[in-house]
């Protein structure tokens, strides 16, 4: 039997009141955004570009394959997209015109690596996925990362596109600093991203996958946000901000200010709620709810996206503001979620 089985069976023995129909399993708080997955892979990511990325994951998935495989797999797909202007190739440089990527990657057995400020490497959380196999360490940043990663037979790319490069120096004009939320949103995930113009944007892409044996992991991998100070760095590569896997409890991520997500250690919170009990979308809210406490009078103008999954492979996600999107992946469903929102305009 293996190890999600017995899982399974002891919280079944003791929590009878969980079991609601024949393949559903609800957490000690109900909400009406997730879907019950039990026995079959599942993969979820941040925003509408996430179903191509959830579609290569997938493939992985559906033959039996490691989460962590999956996840890898998945992400590259946008980190790999010149026309997606907020991860990997083409994605928006910071305000010197230069593209620093920040990624990392963590199993089922608290194993992680991150890459921060990483330049001219398109595969970021390929380099961080090295960095927890091949090195006694976690973090690698900047020059480091750079070199590791050509040591290791990564190739040196110019991450700027030619639309990227016309798009910062328009900006350039103005010079003003003004994130857009949800950017990625506002492009059907099969159609080509709008390159920013004299607008900043930002978007990540978070994924989490729970495999055929009930294990899982995820990553999150980004260019961070769009002219930013050259050397700042978000939550997306900090473990416990913007990712966070513990193979008994589940996993979150996260999009938006990176400095809010950060402030609230967002994923090891989610992760410590749904181990309390809280459904991924309850736990996702709570943490959003967190970020307002921290922000009196500001949270307004801020957005923030959790996306959760559960030891049961449920999943969920909640924002600030409204227009975050998740897109999920399993042998029933292959869809975009519109997750809730405190705010509502
Ligand atoms: N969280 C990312 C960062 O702060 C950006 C985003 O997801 O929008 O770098």
């Amino acid at each position: 039997m293996s190890d999600r089985r017995k899982f399974l069976k002891f919280s079944m023995l003791g929590a009878a009141a969980t079991f609601v129909g024949k393949n559903a399993l609800a957490s000690p708080d109900h909400d009406h955004y997730y879907e019950t997955v039990r026995d079959e892979p599942v993969v979820v990511s941040t925003w509408n570009f996430g179903m191509e990325a959830n579609a290569a994951a997938w493939e992985i998935l559906k033959d039996g394959g490691h989460a962590l495989d999956a996840v890898e797999a998945g992400v590259k797909v946008p980190e790999g997209n010149p026309d997606v202007s907020t991860v990997g190739l083409g994605g928006t440089p910071d305000r010197d015109g230069r593209v620093t990527l920040d990624s990392c990657i963590m199993d089922d057995k608290h194993r992680c690596g991150s890459v921060m400020c990483l330049e001219h490497i398109v595969h970021a959380v390929s380099v961080a996925r090295l960095v927890m196999e091949k090195t006694p360490h976690i973090v690698l940043v900047g020059d480091g990362a750079l070199q590791f990663a050509l040591e290791n037979g990564f190739k040196k790319e110019n991450l700027l596109t030619p639309a990227s490069k016309k798009a910062w120096q328009k900006w350039l004009q103005t010079s003003k600093y003004e994130p857009v939320n949800n950017i990625e949103n506002k492009v059907p995930h099969h159609k080509k991203a709008p390159m920013p113009g004299s607008k900043t944007n930002h978007d990540t892409i978070g994924m989490l996958a729970m495999d055929a044996n009930g294990n899982l992991s995820g990553a999150c991998t980004t260019s961070g946000l769009a002219y930013k100070i050259h050397g700042r760095v978000g939550d997306s590569p900090v473990i416990g901000a913007g990712l966070y896997v513990d193979n008994e409890a589940g996993a979150a991520t996260a999009t938006g200010v990176g400095e809010e997500v950060i402030r609230a250690v967002g994923a090891h919170l989610i992760v410590e709620l749904m181990r309390m009990g809280y459904s991924p979308e309850r736990a996702c809210k709570k943490a959003v709810e967190r970020i307002i406490r921290y922000n009196p009078g500001e949270a307004q103008k801020i957005q923030v996206g959790f996306l959760a999954m559960n030891k049961y492979g449920e999943y969920g996600g909640y924002s600030l503001q409204p227009g975050f999107s998740y897109s999920v992946r399993t042998r029933d469903t292959n869809r975009i979620f519109h997750a809730p929102s405190i705010y509502k305009k």
